[in-house]
């Protein structure tokens, strides 16, 4: 079957989560044509996964924050006469010239989108830490949990343990508590003094701690111990999860001698925060932070003509930083398409979202990840998942065979070759070369970077 080309539009959306979808709004409502495409059946990104229609849920916001505004978002876009949602559609390269862009896509819809101006809204991919166990059936992160059961009406185990660091260990067990999951604990590999140095969250986001007493509060109500200084660092069971060992940690993570004791436990979610999808963005040559996230303006353009970014895609801040985002970036390409844009709403738009996303940023100041975790690691415990490497080759590769940056690791271990392209490991070997050598990596984030976002049949090349 060939692909189809669409008529050209205005403007392209790359992602209908919480920043692609008032992206697309703000756009439409000014005059442009829109087109979206979306890996999603439905619109929502990460943070509004929602069931599949066909399961039919007579609640379905149930499990949902912010759910009627979002509704409210879901159905305006989706009936908006000047959108379209290609929706189940992955994005698998996009290309520019002069006069716009070009989207080759797969999946419920194989066509090459063209548009005047594009808006990356393509969210981030959940970071991950290795320890031994990590891989067996039974450990999966709070963004596969939450996948699971928003996405699935599944619970991802009967007694479950949630460790990691950042705000999303509150968030998420209030999630699992909800869907009736029984949390054993939750682990906060920080201390309580990471709260004190997010204070400036606080003040700028009065929201925030409110949000964050409501969690505490459930786990409370539940009886669930929330644990700082704690990490989940073995997972041991016979072809799954039968038991975490958990220790206490030192405020660079590192275990505290005689504190480990063992948890009877079928499953354990995991949040080490995310990395931003930064890779159509890379490849379409948008410079990036040294966060490794797309670098934009105040009105979101990238240093690429045409193309601009929203959301988690240019740092991580969260569904209400994305939200305003994805309207200042809509506005803003429907102003590059040469349409007239409420320019006082965009501005009130923007105090608002430099607000958040400060508060946002002081609170992931706060939670960052420690070099101790390296510690736990064994010998034989996997890095890279894809290509089975082990943490002692990694190590070995470096020390031996004097592999300095990321590139050389790949090509003495095979690290990153594989199907996920190191989307899971590769900040993981950035973190072990840095801590071998003593500063980041030259090429840090290249492993992930690719041209092609998504494995493709030769056929469509
Ligand atoms: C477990 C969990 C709990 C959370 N809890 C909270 C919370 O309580 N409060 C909060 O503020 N935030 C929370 N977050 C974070 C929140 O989900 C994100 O901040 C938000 O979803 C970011 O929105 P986004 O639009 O930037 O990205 P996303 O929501 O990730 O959306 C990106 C979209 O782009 C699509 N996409 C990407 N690449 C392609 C491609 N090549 N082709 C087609 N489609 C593509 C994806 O399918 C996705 O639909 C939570 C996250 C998780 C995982």
């Amino acid at each position: 079957m060939r692909a189809e080309t669409t008529p050209p539009v205005d403007v392209v959306v790359l992602g209908a989560g919480p920043a692609g979808v008032p992206a697309a709004l703000a756009a439409a409502d000014a005059g442009a044509t829109v087109t979206v495409i979306d890996a999603g059946e439905r619109p929502g990104g990460q943070y509004h996964r929602q069931l599949p229609r066909e399961a039919g849920a007579a609640r379905p916001g149930v499990l949902h924050h912010g759910w009627r505004a979002a509704t409210a978002r879901f159905r305006a876009f989706t009936t908006h006469p000047r959108i379209r949602h290609l929706a189940a559609t992955r994005a698998w390269l996009v290309e520019r010239d002069r006069d716009g862009v070009r989207v080759h896509t797969t999946g419920a819809h194989r066509a090459t989108v063209t548009g005047r101006t594009l808006v990356l809204a393509t969210g981030a991919t959940e970071r991950v830490l290795p320890f031994p166990g990590w891989d067996l059936p039974g450990v999966l992160t709070v963004g596969a949990a939450q996948a699971l059961i928003k996405g699935q009406g599944v619970r991802p185990g009967l007694r479950v343990l949630v460790a990691g660091t950042g705000p999303l260990l509150l968030a998420s067990s209030s999630t699992l508590l909800a869907a009736g999951t029984p949390v054993a604990a939750v682990l906060d590999a920080s201390g309580p003094t990471t709260w004190l140095s997010a204070a400036p969250a606080a003040v700028l986001s009065p929201g925030k701690p409110m949000e964050a007493a409501g969690h505490l509060a459930e786990l409370a109500r539940a009886r669930v111990p929330y644990l700082p200084n704690r990490a989940v660092i073995r997972v041991e069971g016979d072809g799954q999860v039968e038991r975490a060992v958990v220790a206490e940690v030192d405020p660079d993570w590192r275990i505290v001698p005689g504190t480990l004791r063992t948890e009877p436990v079928d499953a354990v979610c995991v949040s080490f925060g995310f990395v931003p999808n930064v890779g159509t963005a890379a490849a379409l040559g948008c410079a990036l932070t040294v966060e490794e996230a797309v670098r934009v303006d105040a009105a979101q353009r990238t240093t690429v003509d045409r193309v601009l970014a929203a959301g988690e895609v240019t740092g991580i801040a969260g569904a209400t930083v994305a939200t305003l985002e994805g309207a200042v970036a809509g506005a803003a390409a429907a102003d590059r398409a040469g349409y007239a844009v409420d320019r006082v709403r965009v501005r009130r738009l923007v105090r608002r979202r430099d607000r958040e996303r400060r508060a946002a940023e002081a609170l992931l100041r706060a939670t960052p990840i420690r070099e101790g975790w390296i510690t736990w690691l064994d010998d034989d415990t996997l890095v890279c998942r894809c290509e089975e490497v082990p943490y002692g080759r990694v190590r070995d590769a470096i020390a031996e065979l004097d592999a300095r940056d990321l590139r050389s690791v790949k090509l003495t271990t095979r690290c990153g070759m594989g199907l996920c392209q190191a989307a899971m490991c590769g900040s993981t070997v950035a973190d072990l070369l840095r801590h071998a050598t003593g500063r980041p990596p030259a090429d840090a984030g290249g492993l992930a970077h690719r041209a092609v976002a998504d494995p493709v049949a030769l056929g469509r090349l």
